[in-house]
């Protein structure tokens, strides 16, 4: 196979159990922006969603109405920023999946293959997490889909495969693959017709996971799976 690039989700893929700063971020926020203190966020499926999303399932739970969310949700995504850089610990290092560094440095080290993101998290937040994480280094600037650049996760994959293209031609489909946690990840994968597979180390076990092309278990044989490709 040619160039392939790779679409790394984070919570669940790339990190494990690594949420609650996170989910601190997103409270804090919806408190200090929608002045919405306890806000119910253990009743929202958080898992494939963007942080918009979230957000906005639990504004509008709290009796917010769509316009007013709207209205100050650029503000809301700084204060998520802010408060989540707050929030974060100096080091996220020990909740990188068990096997991910040794992948990431086996694919980095391949000349063939691209590594980007592809994830709900806004922007700064997924940086700042891979950097507490010390990974960031295989995730180059300008690259990946955020969910600050869309509200639904099934919109990422165009943006991704638009910032790894070339003169304006985005990196083709059928050298594109999705790796996530998620039916959602899987979702939007097959909404962009891209290769998906996915990892059963989140909240979903492997026959959750089955409309991937492939499952796998966890980095260790994702490891295996690329390297035969
Ligand atoms: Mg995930």
């Amino acid at each position: 196979m040619g160039l392939m690039l790779l679409l790394f989700d984070i919570d669940g893929t790339l990190l494990l159990r690594a949420s609650e700063p996170h989910r601190s971020a997103l409270l804090d926020a919806l408190a200090s922006v929608y002045g919405l203190a306890d806000a119910p966020i253990h009743r929202v499926a958080a898992a494939g969603r963007t942080d918009t999303q979230i957000a906005r399932a639990i504004a509008l739970a709290c009796g917010l109405d769509r316009e007013s969310f709207d209205a100050l949700l650029s503000d809301f995504r700084a204060a998520c920023a802010e408060a989540f850089a707050r929030s974060c610990p100096p080091s996220l290092a020990a909740y990188v999946a068990p096997g991910i560094r040794e992948l990431l440095d086996a694919v980095a080290n391949q000349a063939n293959t691209h590594l980007s993101l592809l994830t709900g998290n806004y922007e700064p937040v997924a940086r700042l997490k891979l950097a507490r994480a010390e990974i960031a280094e295989y995730f180059a600037a300008g690259q990946g889909a955020f969910g600050s650049d869309a509200e639904l996760r099934d919109d990422l994959g165009p943006i991704a495969r638009a910032r790894a293209g070339r003169d304006g031609i985005p990196y083709p489909r059928e050298r594109t693959t999705v790796i996530g946690d998620t039916p959602l990840d899987i979702a939007c994968a097959r909404a962009d017709g891209l290769r998906v597979i996915a990892i059963a180390t989140g909240p979903h076990p492997a026959d959750e996971l089955v409309s991937a092309d492939q499952v796998v278990a966890d980095a260790y044989e994702l490891r295996a799976l690329l390297k035969s490709w």
